[in-house]
């Protein structure tokens, strides 16, 4: 196959991250007879720098003509003080707005190796953790109307929480489909006893089941997932919620799972194109010194494989890789503990390199 690839390399640590990312996918083409061709990007602080704004509109039309768009990570104390609407992260609300991304995925995947970085009890991780949050991004509460008004001699602030079918539809169905490329199990989450939005969510999801006779489907109340995720997190495989739930659920599983540096995440919207990119900022604190943990954004590589090109081979192969550099005993600084060797950024992607 031939896929064209956006390639946002960004600020701080970006660069680093994104150079190891690529070496991966090469050896991947290599391996597996394909060609990524890759297309540079200018995003965030360096593209204020070189263009006066963050994303100038040649570079968001290159990643609206790619099959898919990675990213490192944008932003830094260089350009804190740039004014709110020419500030770095406006470049990426912009490019996900215009490539119409409505759904956040974040897996929550616990490497064997990293156990002992989990606030778990052994107990709990040793069952295994390995499961995605499928949330939806552009609608609900947070998009709502918001108002603060006088009421009876106080103040009454009133937000709104609207969702319309085809909304639901849409993420759903993005539930169900990466269930599909999963162990095919798919809880959704809402406050059906509470909520009207929860309500008609729970309809609209028991209507798609019907057609997806092959995942199995269950609902779940959100302050009883809230529990399960830390009581017995091997129970889930895929969870698909709204914006408000998900937000706070999707942190709540990283969280059980360890270090901020492994964890890749993708944006996905109608078609296949999506934005792929590791959780953590821009890391300015260890930006240039070869220190950065790439694995985040060589997961997010795989997934850009598995979820965007139907290459489920090819991102099994990036993910054995990492787990035998993981076993090798490599560490970067950010997840090194006793008796691990500590590696550079670089010397993580050799290693990942060399187990494909
Ligand atoms: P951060 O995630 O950049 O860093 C938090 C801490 O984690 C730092 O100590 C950092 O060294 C460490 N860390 C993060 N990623 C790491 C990695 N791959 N390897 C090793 N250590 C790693 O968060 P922050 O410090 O709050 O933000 C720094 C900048 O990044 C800010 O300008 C912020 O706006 C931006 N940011 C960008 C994104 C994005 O591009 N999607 C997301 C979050 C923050």
């Amino acid at each position: 196959m031939n896929k064209n690839i956006a390639v946002i390399r960004g600020d701080g640590i970006g660069p680093e991250i994104v150079g190891q990312a690529l070496r991966v996918l090469d050896r991947i083409a290599e391996k597996f007879g394909h060609t990524f061709t890759y297309e540079d990007v200018d995003m965030g602080g360096c593209a204020i720098d070189k263009w006066g704004e963050p994303l100038p509109r040649h570079m968001l039309d290159k990643c609206l003509a790619s099959d898919s768009v990675l990213l490192g990570a944008v932003g830094g104390p260089k350009w804190d003080n740039v004014e709110p609407a020419r500030r770095p992260e406006k470049g990426l609300l912009s490019l996900r707005g215009s490539m119409g991304l409505y759904s956040n995925n974040r897996p929550a995947r616990l490497w064997p190796q990293l156990a002992e970085a989990s606030p778990l009890k052994p107990s709990v991780v040793e069952k295994g953790i390995d499961f995605i949050v499928v949330r939806e991004l552009i609608g609900g509460v947070y998009f709502g109307d918001h108002t603060t008004s006088e009421k009876n001699g106080e103040k009454e602030a009133v937000d709104i929480m609207a969702y319309t079918e085809h909304e639901i539809e849409r993420i759903g169905r993005i539930g169900f489909e990466t269930a599909r490329k999963r162990r095919r199990k798919l809880t959704s989450v809402d406050k059906a006893n509470v909520l009207d939005t929860s309500r008609l969510w729970r309809a609209v999801m028991h209507r798609l089941a019907e057609e997806y006779p092959d995942v199995e489907y269950s609902d779940m109340l959100v302050d009883n997932a809230a529990m399960q995720i830390v009581k017995d997190p091997s129970q889930f495989d895929v969870i698909v919620t709204e914006n408000l739930f998900g937000d706070i659920l999707s942190d709540e599983a990283s969280m059980i799972t360890g270090s901020i540096g492994m964890i890749p995440s993708s944006s996905l919207g109608a078609g296949s194109r999506g934005l792929y990119e590791p959780i953590h900022g821009s890391a300015p604190d260890i930006a240039g010194q070869n220190k950065a943990n790439p694995i985040g954004t060589i997961l997010s590589a795989a997934m850009m494989c598995r979820y965007s090109f139907d290459m489920a081979a090819e991102a099994d192969a990036i993910e054995a890789a990492v787990e035998k550099a993981l076993d090798a005993g490599l560490r970067t600084g950010d997840m090194m503990a006793e008796g691990c060797r500590l590696v550079s950024c670089s010397e993580m992607g050799d290693a990942i390199l060399s187990y494909i």
